[in-house]
């Protein structure tokens, strides 16, 4: 139960932390609570991470991460952490299942998908409400549907929608999107895609499935009915570090704050990908970071051992 490297969290950043410390010869464990891969699990296709230039599917990607850190050595564990506490030489990480103790830790723990917070989306959520196209997409099929978003996600999850559905409205609270430009350009460009702007969703309503969603369009203030069998919400993400209050310091929007190694406010305990703040919220960023932190715990376990000498 006792390890030079525990990480916490296991998409990209966390499983090539995982791969590198693994390599050291560290004794790492990795813990994420859902399925390898994190948020790229439940994308449909990658596209922009470098050496695939024919796109790669999440899942593929993900249980290849996963595979390569096993292969060297990484445990996974599949266990939510609760909370994390230190003394003097090492840290104690309280799961629902356990407590690990560990010489240094590795938050990679990203982020969660934002919610509406509107009436009716709690109760209707897997009843017409998503927030996964590849999860649920198929339960869609020849069905009408709104998607809720202007960025990136909106755009892609909406693209890969379109081999369902018949038709899509985006629905997107200003009048231009934020996505980048080749996926704003493959989305106007489809045929089974329309654009609602400048346009907020305020309450989902269904008997027992979605029907219809209530509208407010903020420059008019004008409210309406828009009749819909789905909603796909992608309106970005929160970070994860409920569990982190009090042990690390954390920004005004809950992200890890580290410093140029991108340890935290507590020695010993590094962060990488989403849930750092600043990051830049990318497959490929979050894997260098992972590996960075990675290279940094092992120094921080180096210095420990010496230390003791
Ligand atoms: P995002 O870039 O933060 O975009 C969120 C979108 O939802 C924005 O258009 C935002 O509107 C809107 N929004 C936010 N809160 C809202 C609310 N309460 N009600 C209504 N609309 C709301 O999030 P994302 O699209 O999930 O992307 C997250 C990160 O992952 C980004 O860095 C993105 O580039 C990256 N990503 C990349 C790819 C790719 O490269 N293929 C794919 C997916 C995600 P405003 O525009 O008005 O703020």
């Amino acid at each position: 139960m006792s390890f030079d490297v525990l990480i916490i969290g296991g998409g990209g950043a966390g499983l090539t932390a995982a791969l590198y410390a693994s390599r050291a010869n560290l004794k790492t464990l990795l813990l994420e609570k859902l399925t390898p891969g994190g948020q790229i699990a439940l994308t449909d296709i990658v596209e922009n991470y470098p050496g695939f230039p024919e796109g790669v599917t999440g899942t593929d990607i993900s249980m290849r991460m996963e595979e390569q850190a096993k292969k060297y050595g990484t445990e996974i564990q599949y266990e939510e952490v609760l909370a994390l506490k230190k003394s003097s030489t090492s840290f104690q990480i309280k799961t629902a299942q356990t407590t690990y103790e560990s010489k240094s830790v590795l938050i990679a723990s990203g982020a969660s998908f934002r919610m509406l917070g509107v009436p009716g989306e709690k109760e209707l959520t897997g009843r017409g409400v998503s927030y996964c196209a590849t999860c649920d997409g198929a339960f869609f099929k020849n069905k009408e549907i709104a998607v809720v978003g202007g960025g990136d996600s909106a755009m892609q999850e909406g693209l890969f929608l379109t081999r369902f559905v018949t038709k899509l409205s985006v629905i997107h609270r200003r009048d231009q999107l934020r996505a980048s430009a080749i996926l704003q350009d493959r989305a106007k460009q489809n045929p089974k895609f329309s654009f609602i702007w400048d346009t907020v969703v305020t309450r989902i309503e269904g008997n027992k499935k979605v029907e219809n969603i209530k509208i407010k369009n903020l420059k008019t203030g004008q409210e309406s009915d828009f009749k819909t069998d789905g909603i796909f919400v992608f309106i970005g993400h929160d970070p994860a570090t409920k569990y982190l209050q009090g042990f690390v310091d954390l920004d005004e929007k809950g992200y890890v704050k580290t410093n140029e190694k991108l340890e935290t406010s507590v020695p010993g305990v590094f962060a990488a990908g989403e849930v750092r703040a600043g990051a830049v919220k990318q497959l490929v960023s979050a894997c260098g970071e992972g590996c960075e932190a990675a290279l940094n715990a092992q120094a921080y376990v180096e210095d420990l051992e010496l230390a003791k000498k």
